[in-house]
């Protein structure tokens, strides 16, 4: 099968593309190739010629894809000619907890649309606005989702969502998170699950007044209180701590025992590793197609998803493995500190930092982890000079470049554009170009407009030019936010070699742990209690500071035998009772 997939905000007027297509669009009596008005159209019964024609418009606007042919019976849906379309699709089971691993942009969220009913798969009739779901349904071969889905085609099941872009929510309900919750209230539970997700004192504060995780944390809340037979969580951890995320694989994890459904999309492998029994692969290519593989055991499932190849389907999904360095095999040869400082104290409101003393040498990463509003952020504005100390000193003989928390683009141009303002030529070419540029995928952003990105664009693109920026120390806070499983490990991956061969020093704060132990050496740690006070402890090895952080958190980690990548025991099984025991919360074998 062949299809052709047009991008559209590459294909707009004016565009190079738009200018090719219409070229061609008048070559060929079969008009294979259309521009009408300001929409242009590729054919799917094009012939060879116009294909190819399709094929090199510039700005890489078409994607012209061969798919195997045992595809043609399994296409689940399209959003329309040209358009995206989404083959196969993952399975609730009873009592199971089943999780989604692949890219963004690569059709999770509409396989979640697609399961819950919002709307029916069209098999790629996209001109069928309500497809018959016996007809639907008599495609699917025999099984766990054949029945499902006539469970969804005729109402018998009900559903909760916890949607991805949890932003939204101040916008749609503009109300006290307490209202929000009586709504969705089925069995009179709010004050249990308030108490159990940690929001039990703001639940008279305003949706639009609440921090990331607190928000996150309302909508897990409203999901959970809901009574359904199904239910879906769409990105879960996103802005949560190690201690929320925990939490949240507790109660999640607690549905199964009440008999649900439940279906997990997440990009944090060890959260993804802990909370599923089963997991569905998605590969294919952006904007364009995703296919979706039979569920694997989870811990299968990852390793071959960090292996790069899908065995059963014979796919490359990755020209490299993502290697986890043995604790040993870490460089110990940093170079001279860059940044010391001691006895640092700040207030803030009804918040203080404190910190002990502290060094970053050359050449050293530098993990920042801790619960959220324990000053984290806060510190590393002090190190970049954005705010000043009460108490204490900090000396510096370096450079800073600083990616903040919370980046937003007002850049008025292209990605290209923007590169050009920030980087000059640099980008284009050369170790930066390869190293980074490409490994985050910052190289097929080019053409798009800055304000218009994705999160996880525009913190792949921050992340670039917060690395492409001459300094001698560089600040990241929370990289990771928004970026696929793939993305974090291509960006972990990135920020250690441009240090390593740099001979430049980092500081990355993050949640996500297998990010956390690819990039660092050494682990800065921060305890108190969030909002209230929060102090700063090392930098210490990784070892010792992961030790002091999971003991705080009550999380154990072992390494998977084969790929070396970290696994989080199960609470209170016997390895987890052996590592607490023996104060080895990080590095069993
Ligand atoms: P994921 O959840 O894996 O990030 P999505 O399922 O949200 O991906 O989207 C997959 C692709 O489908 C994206 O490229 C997106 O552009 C496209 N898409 C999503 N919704 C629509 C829609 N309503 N109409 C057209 N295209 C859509
Ligand atoms: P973290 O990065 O660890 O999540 P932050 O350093 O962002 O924590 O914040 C620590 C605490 O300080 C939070 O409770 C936050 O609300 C508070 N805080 C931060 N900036 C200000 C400010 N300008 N005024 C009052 N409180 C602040
Ligand atoms: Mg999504």
């Amino acid at each position: 099968m062949r299809v052709a997939v047009l991008l559209e905000e590459r294909c707009k007027p004016n565009s190079n593309a738009f200018a090719y297509l219409k070229k061609y669009a008048a070559m060929c009596d079969r008009e294979c190739i259309q521009v009408e008005g300001s929409k242009c159209k590729i054919l799917e019964t094009a012939c060879p010629v116009c294909f190819t024609r399709a094929k090199h418009c510039p700005d890489e606007a078409v994607k012209i894809i061969n798919l195997p042919e045992e595809l043609d019976t399994d296409l689940t849906h399209s959003y329309g000619e040209n358009s995206f379309r989404l083959f196969r699709l993952p399975s609730p089971r009873q009592e199971q907890i089943v999780g989604i691993l692949g890219p963004n942009g690569i059709g999770k969220s509409t396989a979640i649309n697609l399961l819950s009913g919002t709307f029916t798969p069209n098999l790629g009739d996209w001109t069928n606005e309500s497809p018959d779901w016996d007809e639907v349904i008599s495609t699917f071969p025999r099984g766990e989702l054949r029945d499902y889905l006539g469970l969804v085609s005729t109402g018998e099941v009900s559903i909760a969502v916890k949607p991805q872009y949890i932003d939204k929510l101040p916008s749609i309900f503009d109300g006290e998170v307490s209202e929000l919750l009586e709504r969705v209230d089925d069995r009179e539970e709010i004050e249990v699950f308030s108490e159990v997700m940690g929001i039990s004192h703001i639940l008279q504060r305003k949706l639009g007044e609440l921090s990331g995780g607190e928000l996150q944390r309302v909508a897990i809340c409203a999901t959970l209180l809901k009574e359904a037979d199904v239910y879906f969580f769409d990105e879960p951890s996103s802005y949560l701590d190690i201690y929320e995320r925990m939490r949240m694989v507790g109660v999640v994890r607690s549905l199964v025992d009440r008999g649900k459904r439940v279906l997990v999309v997440e990009h944090d492998l060890a959260i993804l590793d802990v909370l599923c029994d089963l997991v569905h692969v998605i590969y294919g290519e952006r904007s364009a197609y995703g296919i979706f593989t039979p569920p694997r055991p989870t811990r299968t499932a990852i390793n071959a998803y960090l292996d790069g190849f899908l065995p059963e389907e014979n796919v490359r999904i990755r020209n490299k493995p993502i290697q986890f360095l043995r604790g040993r095999t870490r460089g110990e040869e940093f170079g001279t500190p860059l940044l010391k400082w001691g006895g640092i104290e700040k207030t803030l409101g009804d918040f203080s930092l404190k910190t002990g003393d502290g060094e970053v040498k050359s050449a050293e990463v530098v993990g920042v982890v801790g619960p959220n509003a324990t000053g984290k952020t806060t510190l590393v504005k002090i190190i970049a000079g954005e705010i000043e100390p009460d108490e204490g000193w900090c000396t510096m003989d370096a450079k800073v470049s600083y990616k903040p928390q919370h980046v937003r683009s007002n850049f008025d141009g292209t990605v290209q554009e923007w590169l050009d303002s920030e980087l000059g030529n640099k980008w284009r070419s050369g170790e930066f170009h390869t190293q980074v540029i490409r490994t985050l995928q910052v190289d097929k952003m080019l053409d798009l407009r800055a304000t218009k990105l994705s999160g996880g664009e525009l913190q792949a693109v921050s992340v670039a030019i917060c690395l492409g920026k001459e300094a001698d120390l560089y600040l990241f806070d929370e990289p990771s936010a928004h970026l696929d499983s793939n993305a974090r490990m291509e960006a972990a991956k990135a920020i250690r070699r441009t240090m390593e061969s740099n001979e430049k020093a980092a500081m990355v704060i993050d949640h996500d742990t297998y990010f956390l132990d690819i990039v660092s050496d050494s682990i800065l740690v921060f305890q108190g209690e969030g909002g209230n006070n929060g102090q700063a402890v090392g930098p210490l090895s990784l070892r010792k500071g992961m030790n002091l952080f999971l003991s705080d958190a009550d999380v154990t980690f072992r390494r998977d035998v084969e790929s070396h990548r970290p696994r989080i025991n199960k609470p209170l099984s016997r390895k987890d009772r052996e590592q607490k025991a023996t104060g080895e919360y990080f590095y069993s074998d």
